[in-house]
């Protein structure tokens, strides 16, 4: 399965200041078949209460709007920093065109629809400011949505690729679980650019990550990535509890090394499943079709995940697998 995005929305929702920007046009070009709608403020369509996140996710709408504020945000307590001291994220898109049954973007925002911000600009001032005051940037973009999966809606993997590529004080790192690589095969690789790929056991991914390209289907993006000269990063995250654990994550890392010789890999990232207890509380509210949401998380400080003896004993042993697999000591656990 190609992770190529939905051509079919049915409407686009266009912020009034977004009409004269020109991926605002160029986008309304790819899809003549649907509905526009011009509304004063996205947040309007957005953030208004009383809607179903799941129910629109059945059939997703397009709003296009300009940000006017916060172009850069410091990075998540429930992500991690990979020993960068200055990490941020930036948020290009709002939402996901898959729908992870965990994924805490339903408890954190009361629509399903996706917004995409079309002006990049002010984006990038803010990431030369960082990089202006503080000496380096550690930059997350595809946070709160999966960036690469939009390639070819909105090229933001290209224009910071070749944005990074003119700053080397910046690193940055794109996660997807897409399998749209080729959608910026054609540009070089740069060592300061990180493409990082989420891969879970076929079972859990079958099972929990609706509308996602399949297990097989992004290794073999992974190796084009690879095999291309790119340095990838493998995240194992979230591992979730599920009975078989064991079996489907060793199975996981047998696959992967099947495919790829992790040496070649430039790090793992790994770490159990942790959401915010307010989102995990939300979304528990709205959804009772999966298993997964209702394992009795322990909570601390804000945040919901399984006991530390069960933490630890999960990461470790997909630690100690990547680890017999591939000789490499950077394997970097979060929980
Ligand atoms: S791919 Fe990531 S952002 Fe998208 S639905 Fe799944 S968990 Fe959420």
């Amino acid at each position: 399965m190609k992770s190529l995005l939905n051509p079919n929305f049915s409407h686009l929702y266009v912020e009034q200041s977004a009409v004269d920007y020109s991926d605002t046009n160029r986008i309304i070009k790819k899809f003549k078949q649907a509905t526009i709608v011009n509304v004063e403020d996205y947040k309007h369509v957005f953030s208004r209460q009383g809607q179903s996140f799941q129910f629109q996710k059945k059939s997703i709408k397009l709003i296009l709007a300009v940000k006017k504020d916060k172009f850069i945000y410091d990075g998540s307590r429930f992500a991690p920093s990979f020993g960068h001291p200055n990490f941020y994220y930036n948020a290009l898109i709002l939402n996901c065109i898959y729908n992870c049954d965990y994924c805490y973007l339903q408890g954190m925002y009361s629509s399903g629809n996706i917004v995409v911000f079309v002006n990049s600009d002010p984006y990038f001032q803010a990431a030369e400011s960082i990089i202006q005051s503080k000496g380096s940037i550690y930059l997350c973009l595809s946070y709160d949505t999966d960036l690469m999966a939009f390639e070819n809606l909105i090229p933001n993997c290209r224009r910071w690729i070749e944005w990074a590529k003119i700053h080397p004080e910046a690193c940055i790192e794109i996660r997807t679980k897409s399998t749209n690589f080729s959608a910026i095969s054609d540009l070089n690789p740069s060592p300061n650019i990180i493409l990082a790929w989420t891969l879970s056991p076929a079972e859990i991914s079958d099972r929990y990550e609706a509308k996602t390209p399949s297990l097989d289907a992004r290794l073999q993006s992974v190796r084009e990535a690879v095999n291309a000269g790119w340095k990838v990063r493998i995240c194992i995250d979230p591992i979730l509890y599920i009975k078989e654990w064991e079996g489907v994550y060793r199975h996981l890392i047998d696959q992967i090394s099947d495919t790829i010789p992790l040496n070649r890999i430039f790090d793992f990232s790994i770490g159990v499943f942790r959401i915010s207890t307010d989102y995990l509380e939300n979304i528990r509210k709205m959804r009772k079709d999966s298993d997964i949401l209702y394992y009795p998380f322990e909570s601390h400080n804000g945040s919901a995940s399984y006991s530390n003896e069960l933490k630890s004993r999960m990461t470790h042993f997909v630690r100690d697998l990547i680890i017999r697999c591939s000789s490499k000591s950077n394997v970097d656990i979060f929980c």
